[in-house]
């Protein structure tokens, strides 16, 4: 076999995604693209902002001499500058730029993080449902995931979260607002959250580290804002990128922040840097550096997201699904009809309608339906939904 047993056996347990994108294909081939829904994609499906173009036609106007020469493995001095002065405005913590490491993306960005982190057989717990991706990065550098229920409306169980913590337990790796529920964990529980990695580290002799990934937290709804990490905890890194927020997810840029006040802090972005070098990443791409520098307060218009959302979110609810609302990133997770996700997946697939079981999210009995897509295909679905909710006797 030209792959590896483990990677086989990756392929084999984590193809949902692919597998709906493969039958989204097929369905296109035979009744033409208008007449299949397709709601599994997480793909932005704006523009990215005006200023974002704009900076790209500075730049090719007026190439800087050596712009494309490797530089510092952590990224541009300036860039850096210019995500601390944003995440200090934000966060109301002092960052300077020796806390931050430019990534390609977030998904770099996470890999870079738990490479310095782990050893063999350390533990990371994800709070289920979550980014299925999380499970092979933590494989990739010799840890391994532990899943912990979110309790009531998704918001993260604090007893359950306790429960799972040992003295193996390197990190807790938290998505707010979540891929899949949209959710926004809440002040109050980072808060508490926070208190509890402290009490158990003190307890085990450890340090647990807080890991949050945010490529959602600008795509937020209704006044909401996302809580603050560094606010909750001291030993907390955040990950992020801007493939959601300026809609460049195919130009591999984000970043990593390191609490100010974390002991080690300088001993561990020392690490990153490193890791983001011999991982082989070298240095997060250097145009995009250059050109996020100044977009820092940019994004994309939320307000077309917003739209969406509601109009798929008052569809479900008309037909009797089950929704919790989401308060941002472009995902619903309602519970799925029939106790089985992946057979309610295949049932509304007779219905040209594709969205992803909530097994592939590590939590059976739901499903993701993303709404980056045209709202013109939300519209038209509509009546494909009902057939289907009237099938499940809705
Ligand atoms: N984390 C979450 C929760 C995501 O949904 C995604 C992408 O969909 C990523 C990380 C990876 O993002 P990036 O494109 O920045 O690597």
């Amino acid at each position: 076999m030209a792959i590896s047993k483990k990677i086989a056996g990756f392929l084999s347990s984590a193809s949902w995604i692919r597998k709906m994108f493969e039958e989204g294909e097929r369905l296109r081939a035979i009744y033409g693209a208008d007449k299949v829904y397709d709601f599994t994609l997480g793909n932005p499906d704006v523009e990215p902002p005006a200023a974002f173009k704009e900076e790209l036609k500075k730049l090719a106007l007026n190439p800087v001499p050596g712009m494309h020469r490797y530089m510092s493995n952590a990224g541009y001095l300036e860039t850096r500058r210019a995500v601390a002065d944003a995440l200090s405005a934000g966060h109301g913590i002092p960052f300077t730029p020796g806390h931050i490491v430019m990534t390609v993306g977030a998904g770099g960005g996470l890999n870079v993080v738990l490479k310095t982190l782990l050893d063999q057989g350390d533990e990371v717990i994800v709070l289920a449902p979550y980014f299925v991706e999380y499970k092979f990065y933590a494989d990739n550098h010799g840890g391994r995931v532990v899943e912990v229920r979110t309790g009531p409306d998704f918001q993260p169980d604090l007893a359950a979260l306790e429960a799972a913590i040992t003295a193996r337990t390197r990190a807790v790796l938290i998505n707010s607002p979540n891929n899949p529920t949209g959710v926004v964990y809440n002040a109050s529980c980072l808060a508490e959250m926070g208190a509890l990695l402290e009490r158990k580290g003190k307890e085990l002799g450890t340090t647990i580290y807080l890991i949050s990934d945010e490529p959602y937290a600008k795509i937020v709804y209704d006044g909401v804002e996302v809580p603050s990490v560094f606010q909750a905890y001291r030993n907390s890194i955040l990950v992020t990128s801007h493939s959601k927020d300026l809609a460049l997810p195919g130009e591999r840029i984000g970043y990593i922040a390191v609490h100010p006040q974390m002991p080690d802090a300088g001993l561990l972005v020392e690490g990153l840097v490193f890791c983001n070098r011999t991982l082989g990443f070298v240095n997060a791409p250097a145009l995009m550096q250059r050109l996020i520098t100044g977009l820092q307060q940019e994004k994309v218009d939320i307000g077309a997201y917003r739209e969406k959302r509601d109009l798929l979110y008052n569809t479900l609810i008309e037909l009797g699904f089950d929704v919790v609302k989401p308060q941002g990133a472009f995902y619903l997770f309602p519970r799925s009809p029939l106790p089985d996700d992946v057979e309610f997946v295949r049932t509304a697939q007779k219905y040209n309608v594709l969205v992803v079981p909530g097994s592939g999210f590590g939590l059976p009995g739901y499903f993701r339906v993303s709404y980056c897509i045209d709202r013109q295909i939300i519209l038209n679905a509509r009546p494909a939904l009902e057939a289907l909710a009237k099938e499940l006797g809705l």
